[in-house]
């Protein structure tokens, strides 16, 4: 374990990234059928998926300036469902973004792919077009959570593509969901051990949450669904912790578990402050002290990129802003507040009225505090995002 280690020293000492690189994003917004739990931004209609990949091909070129020098270390395809993409229809975006951007030869590529689209002979055409890292939509190894959450895929279907995915691509993310009312604590515990038992690097596990606007909150509020439950789901989170730590995986981020070694290098770059760009519909970009974000319609998107326009809004970030996005991120991660980057965004006092407001969740061992690294304890890592908006910089 690395605990005692600040998040720069790891990053420097772990993953090859430096001050000049930059990540992508593309977001791929489609998806067969839409999860009833799921408020990302994706059509269930295919029509314009000919269309929508011009734009994404038009805005990599429009805006081949703006990472300047920097290098891109890792390229994400996130969505939306990626692996909607034939290989050809990625291998023409990829060869966009290496004819317009300086690419590392070391560079991540993960693409987020859902199991019923993952042929063998589609994986490897995925592997031969340059992806070396997939994410897996699994949710559950399970029918009855499968059903519930109304995903496209069966749960013979994720186990085969967890098992293909990994005999061809030695670097596989599979994504679990946990506080399903119904979930048992013995089901929970075997569908962590089933991934395990694959052979997984990595895993990225999330509580189920109820959005607004999603079928799961239309369910609950008409009681065709039980309310989730909290306890559950804490009870759940310490399952995973544990089993996480029995196989062999460190807990790097409060959802996210890998193999030493293994760590996501993009998703690591966001917690890093690393600039990235994000394309597509709804993609956010953050170029160190401006985020911006794209329109979250594909029709408008489309639109305005075939007018040469880029339909994106921004806001520059306040140090204020930048100081609670640090304590947001430090506690969500194994390494922590690092109070003398804290201090250098910020003011030396702002170090002191930290550690002010830490008194109580240090004495009651919810933070720890190590080699000027605050951090969430084991007891207190389940309510980390609670413990960061208490210690919010606010005017
Ligand atoms: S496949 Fe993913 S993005 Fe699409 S609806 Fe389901 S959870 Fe959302």
């Amino acid at each position: 374990m690395l605990f005692g280690i600040c998040i720069l020293e790891i990053i420097k000492e772990k993953i090859p990234i430096g001050e000049t690189m930059a990540g992508l994003y593309l977001h791929i917004p489609f998806c067969k059928q839409a999860c009833h739990y799921c408020d990302f931004h994706f059509s269930t209609s295919l029509k314009r998926k000919e269309d929508m990949i011009q734009a994404l091909i038009s805005e990599l070129s429009m805006r081949k300036d703006e990472l300047g020098s920097q290098h891109v270390a890792t390229i994400y395809f996130g969505g939306g469902t990626p692996s909607l993409l034939t290989p050809s229809e990625l291998d023409r975006i990829l060869g966009q973004i290496y004819v317009n951007y300086s690419v590392e030869s070391e560079v991540e590529i993960t693409l987020e792919a859902n199991p019923d689209d993952l042929q063998l002979s589609r994986i490897k055409e995925y592997s031969q077009g340059g992806v070396n890292r997939m994410s897996i939509g699994v949710q559950s190894f399970f029918a009855p959570e499968l059903r519930m959450m109304n995903r496209a895929h069966t749960e013979e279907e994720a186990y085969r593509a967890v098992a293909d995915a990994l005999s061809v691509i030695g670097n596989v993310s599979i994504d679990l969901i946990y506080g399903i009312p119904g979930l048992s604590e013995e089901r929970w515990l075997e569908n962590l051990q089933m991934g395990f038992d694959l052979g997984i690097q990595h895993l990225s596990s999330y509580a189920l949450t109820v959005e607004p606007k999603t079928a799961l909150a239309a369910f609950i509020k008409h009681k065709k669904y039980p309310e989730l439950d909290e306890n559950l789901a804490a009870t759940h989170f310490e399952i995973l912790v544990k089993a996480a730590d029995d196989n062999g995986f460190d807990g790097y981020e409060i959802s996210n578990f890998a193999k030493p070694g293994f760590y996501a290098r993009h998703n690591t770059s966001y917690w890093q402050k690393v600039p990235y760009l994000g394309i597509g519909p709804s993609a956010h970009s953050y170029s160190g002290k401006h985020r911006s974000w794209n329109v979250a319609n594909n029709a408008k998107y489309i639109k305005s990129i075939n007018a040469h326009c880029l339909p994106s809004e921004n806001e520059e970030l306040s140090v204020q802003d930048q100081l609670n996005e640090l304590i947001m991120t430090g506690l969500r991660t194994m390494w922590g507040i690092d109070l003398n980057v804290l201090a250098s965004i910020g003011e030396e006092s702002d170090r002191i009225r930290l550690l002010k407001a830490a008194q109580k969740p240090l004495q009651d061992g919810l933070l720890m505090l190590e080699n000027e690294c605050l951090k969430t304890t084991a007891k207190g890592k389940f309510l980390s995002d609670g413990l960061a908006s208490d210690l919010f910089f606010v005017d």
